[in-house]
């Protein structure tokens, strides 16, 4: 685990652990590096008064040191610090731990410092042994009670600490299969209808299958238990579950766990008992509603497990007005305090009411739009805070698509609606179905859309849900810790679909009250905005925004998620400094990218323009030709298309800024590959087959990408470079004369010294003046390069002296400058990432260290010469946030990405802006 400077004395960290009970705490909320965010908003509880059962968290440093000393705890730890906190909740309590006649039970939870739902590891009841469930059993004057605290307690140690678990995927849980042959023999069908007996005897089984299957007897004594208990907390940042979870969130390893020890308040001690979770507004569409549910009679884990399907909190006004009273002055209370959406969980024991949790609640990215711009309406926040609130990639579930209305109730009509279970994720979904994590992530592999199919939503599905278009659950409500994964991880997803009957070993699920059999790899479709389950796979329709800004099909004022974007976007325009413009290469593209606010075209790359029909012909006769006639007689067929696109791209963009590219194909994306094409080719030549199959093979480069291509290939053919900035030049005079200026501007690819710039741009000037004065119009032109190949990074002085404009094109510059392919870095990035060799796919996200300090060392060189030389990027990075903040930072004038991305890219600069 990668490490960061800490406290390296053998005693450890100064303060290990911070006390927390009702009206008092040594800890607040923004203390969450040390406390993590679930004890530091314990401890913010229990300062503002809410009631919080009293505990203590052990802080993330001790974890980081346990790690850095071989899995060992600091001197003092257990000996002096942790009976100390302890006696404070004995205190609180009156009661004592390990005490056979009045025993404290305490929980054990992780917390780190950014929320990791369900990834680490909790143990629950932790305290009981033979003597104090006795004594429990007398206390609360409910054996049965006491008995199924322990039945909970045995199960959850011996999973999580003791290490019992399914031996493989098709095995079931050990516990649950001694619970349900019980049941079975018993002819019950749920936990409440065990007798003490039953519960007792269950107990008695779990220990022996714990010794037998471990080697390991259950251990009896309470502070043993909770050092295992702890130990386990520790080890379970290291999981897999929760290794894959940083690394999707992009949470470092270093970061550790706090741990966090409360006494335990009981929902299952009877029917005025219960347990819930809840958010303070709905965290599906940001709806201000109160957005919970619960369950009586029940622990914790019974909700977010999906065990019992709960009800909705709105039940719990009926059934207990005053706890209801309570909880919803508390939501009011924390939203006012905290300024913003929270998720709580709460207790309720003997009809009192104990808040055991709250933090910022997740969302979907409809509701986090709506969110904030409500929280400015209400003057909770102001408009600054509001883009702070919303993370750029949370706006690309506001463009995805959803199912054709039309498809869909056709489907419905005749018979495909499976089921609805809860809409936990918006959006629509088509795959085929995988009933688990591994054979979801083979599947993705193979390039084919996969639903998961989960009987309930448990953290070891984040592998596979992370590559699935959809995830549906049998069990398990809103609030369950898959469903948040979900969401937040912007996946379409339905659960509680109570209706499924899934068998995992068989791989096939049926249907209530129908003889529909679905088997793994049969086609399935979600709508995750409604909730239904719909066989077979359906075609997609865009989203309202989309229907606004694209298709034109939707106006404005019937769209109110268009609404909340188009006010979020005004606010961004307003902070950001840095321009965005779109990679667009057709007008149609183009016409898009400024419906999603692109202010120019920073790249448009020619070679794509020959993509289609005839062009691709013209094109590979250009590159096959066998001297200067042949080649003159492809170029002067590509010159009209040229001239039409530009005219074309121009036209659409108005006023606005447009970057050309000069032709930069790589040979091998361009020339025939099979015998049928390379035929079609030879007769539309009219060469002979094997010529053309002979001047294809000369033509093979061994390292296309470093081959001839960029401007190599207009400094071998010059008749190229002039054939396009004579297209691009009429195209502009033309427009000039309908009344438009147009200012091109005419990019070189690839360049890496002066002179190759030199060489170019001369015959750039050259061909325009000689347009200019054929055509009698005054056409302005810039002339730039990419900066994409390390030497020109750190020539930029030099190259700068010609060069109008620099655009960095981190695509190439990422691939030369880490020596690793483009196109095969596939293969290796995964294992790299999952050895945090980077802390992102570099492809994706800038490697800020490496290719962006050689641009810090080129945009400051560039303008060292040259101060008001315009800089932007152009590679994929262009539309990812952190390469936007990184590009802010640097003082770029303008990041280019795809169309889609524009909106990202806007709320991004905002962002970098706003932090400073
Ligand atoms: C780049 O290399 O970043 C770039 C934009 O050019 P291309 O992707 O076309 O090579
Ligand atoms: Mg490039």
């Amino acid at each position: 685990m990668p490490t960061r400077e800490i406290s390296n004395r053998k005693s450890g960290p100064k303060q290990f652990i911070y006390t927390f009970s009702g009206g008092r705490a040594e800890g607040d909320a923004s203390m969450k590096n040390l406390l993590g965010g679930k004890g530091a908003n314990l401890a913010e509880m229990a300062n503002i008064g809410l009631p919080v059962p009293p505990g203590f968290t052990i802080s993330t440093e001790v974890c980081t040191w346990y790690y850095e000393h071989g899995q060992t705890y600091p001197e003092r730890l257990f000996e002096e610090e942790i009976p100390r906190a302890l006696a404070t909740i004995e205190e609180a309590l009156g009661r004592k731990f390990g005490d056979p006649e009045n025993p404290l039970l305490i929980s054990v939870r992780s917390g780190a410092r950014a929320s990791m739902p369900g990834m680490m590891d909790t143990i629950l009841n932790l305290g009981l042994n033979e003597q104090t469930v006795a004594g429990l059993a007398r206390k609360s004057g409910n054996p049965r009670f006491a008995w199924d605290c322990y039945r909970r307690f045995v199960q959850m140690y011996g999973d999580v600490v003791l290490g019992l678990k399914p031996a493989d995927k098709k095995q079931k849980d050990p516990f649950e299969e001694i619970l349900e042959t019980r049941k079975h023999k018993l002819g019950i069908t749920v936990d409440t209808e065990f007798s003490t007996k039953d519960l007792q005897e269950i107990v008695g089984q779990y220990k022996a299958a714990i010794l037998d299957k471990t080697g390991r007897s259950f251990p009896d004594d309470p502070h043993e238990q909770l050092r295992g208990a702890i130990g386990a907390v520790f080890e379970s940042w290291n999981n897999e579950r929760a290794i894959i979870y940083r690394r999707l969130n992009h949470i470092p390893g270093y970061w550790g766990t706090a741990c966090n020890v409360q006494a335990m308040v009981f929902g299952n001690m009877g029917e005025n008992c219960g347990t819930g979770v809840a958010f303070t507004r709905d965290a599906a569409t940001g709806e201000n509603i109160f957005y919970g549910e619960f369950l009586m009679n029940a622990q914790g884990e019974d909700v977010v497990a999906g065990t019992r399907t709960p009800l909705d909190i709105s039940q719990l006004k009926e059934e207990n007005p005053e706890i209801y009273r309570q909880l919803d002055d508390i939501r009011a209370t924390l939203e006012k305090h905290y300024r913003d959406m929270m998720d709580i969980e709460f207790t309720i024991e003997n009809n009192i009411l104990f808040m055991l949790q709250c933090r910022v609640g997740k969302r979907t990215g409809p509701a986090a739009l709506k969110i904030a711009v409500d929280m400015f309406k209400e003057g909770l926040i102001d408009e600054k805070e509001a883009i702070l609130r919303i993370e750029p990639e949370q706006l690309n579930q506001l463009l995805r698509p959803v199912f054709d209305v039309k498809e869909k109730q056709a489907a419905v009509q005749s018979g495909r609606l499976l089921a609805t279970g809860l809409n936990a994720g918006p959006g629509a979904a088509t795959g085929k179905i995988c009933f688990n994590a591994t054979d979801a992530a083979e599947r993705n592999r193979r390039g084919e859309p996969v639903i998961l199919v989960r009987i309930e939503t448990s953290p070891e599905d984040i592998k596979g849900m992370a590559v699935s278009e959809g995830i549906l659950t049998e069990r398990g409500g809103m609030t369950s810790h898959a469903a948040l994964v979900a969401r937040q991880m912007g996946k379409v997803c339905v659960v509680g679909c109570g209706a499924l009957s899934i068998d995992y070993q068989k791989g096939e699920m049926r249907i209530e009250g129908s003889n529909v059999v679905l088997r793994e790899g049969d086609d399935l479709s979600l709508d995750g905005t409604t909730g239904e389950v719909i066989a077979g796979s359906l075609p997609t329709r865009n989203s309202e925004i989309i229907e606004v800004l694209v298709d034109g099909t939707r106006k404005p004022e019937d769209a109110p998620s268009w609404e909340v974007y188009n006010q979020l976007m005004q606010w961004a325009d307003r902070y950001r400094h840095l321009q965005i413009r779109a990679n667009a290469d057709q007008p149609d593209q183009a016409a898009i990218a400024i419906t999603f606010g692109a202010e120019g075209i920073g790249l448009c790359r020619t070679e794509h323009m020959f993509f289609g029909g005839e062009r691709i012909q013209a094109m590979r006769e250009m590159i096959l030709a066998d001297d200067l006639e042949e080649r003159n007689t492809a170029i002067s067929k590509l010159l009209p298309y040229q001239r039409e696109d530009f005219y074309g791209l121009f036209k659409t963009m108005g006023s606005r800024p447009v970057t050309i590219r000069l032709l930069d194909p790589p040979l091998h994306e361009f020339l025939p590959q099979s015998d049928e094409e390379i035929m079609r080719m030879a007769i539309g030549m009219g060469k002979p087959y094997e010529h053309v199959k002979e001047r294809i093979a000369a033509l093979h480069e061994f390292n296309p990408m470093l081959g001839l291509r960029g401007c190599r290939l207009g400094i071998l053919h010059p008749e190229i470079t002039i054939m396009q900035v004579q297209a691009i030049m009429e195209a502009a005079c033309q427009l000039r004369q309908e009344g438009l200026e147009v200012v091109p501007e005419i990019m070189v690819p690839l360049v890496s010294t002066l002179k190759e710039l030199e060489i170019t741009a001369k015959i750039i000037h050259k061909t325009a003046r000689s347009v200019i004065a054929e055509q009698w119009i005054g056409v302005k032109y810039l002339v730039g390069t990419m900066i994409e190949v390390p030497r020109a990074a750190i020539t930029s002085a030099e190259i700068a002296t010609a060069a109008d404009f620099f655009s960095y094109g981190t695509n190439d510059l990422t691939q030369m400058t880490l020596g690793m392919s483009r196109d095969d870095s596939g293969q290796f990035l995964p294992t790299y990432q999952q050895y945090d060799i980077f802390p992102r796919n570099p492809f994706e996200s800038i490697d800020i260290e490496g290719v962006g300090r050689l641009i810090t060392i080129s945009a400051s060189d560039g303008r060292s010469v040259k101060p008001d030389l315009k800089l932007g990027i152009c590679g994929e990075h262009g539309g990812d946030p952190a390469s936007v903040e990184f590009c802010h930072k640097t003082g770029l004038n303008y990041v280019s990405c795809s169309p889609y991305r524009v909106p990202v890219a806007r709320l991004a600069a905002a962002r970098a802006a706003l932090l400073g």
